[in-house]
């Protein structure tokens, strides 16, 4: 009995053990680098600078610093950088008198219509 136990070993030792290979997911630090999680999978990272998904299964953070370090990821930060942003283009508008003036005509006319009230004699003399 002992004798099979020590040749189950012998063959166990006999035999190398595959190096188990894990594949990289997704990580939430990798935000800090514009990416973002890839419709193909949880092994792939989507770019938000370049629009494009690539794996990182064998690579893991090493294939996100990479990708950042691209041409294209490069050329198309720089471009995005000196793109203004859509918030500043919104923001232009709430400042001003046109707005103001829109946003007090809204308010009017609904609290006239909330209370019902009837000052259209008011209102041909006010205007
Ligand atoms: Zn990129």
């Amino acid at each position: 009995m002992s004798n099979s136990n020590s040749e189950s070993q012998s063959q166990a030792e006999a035999i190398p053990r595959k190096k188990i290979k894990r594949a990289s997911k997704w990580q939430d630090e990798w935000k800090r680098y514009n990416m973002c999680v890839s419709r193909r999978g949880p092994t792939f990272v989507h770019c938000c600078i370049c629009g494009t998904d690539f794996s990182v299964a064998s690579g893991g953070v090493n294939e996100v610093k990479r990708h950042a370090q691209g041409k294209r990821h490069t050329e198309r930060a720089q471009q995005t950088s000196s793109q203004a942003s859509i918030a500043t283009m919104f923001q232009k508008d709430v400042d001003s008198v046109r707005h103001k003036t829109t946003a007090a005509e809204v308010y009017f006319a609904s609290f006239i219509a909330e209370h019902n009230l009837h000052c259209i004699s008011f209102l041909q003399q006010a205007f």
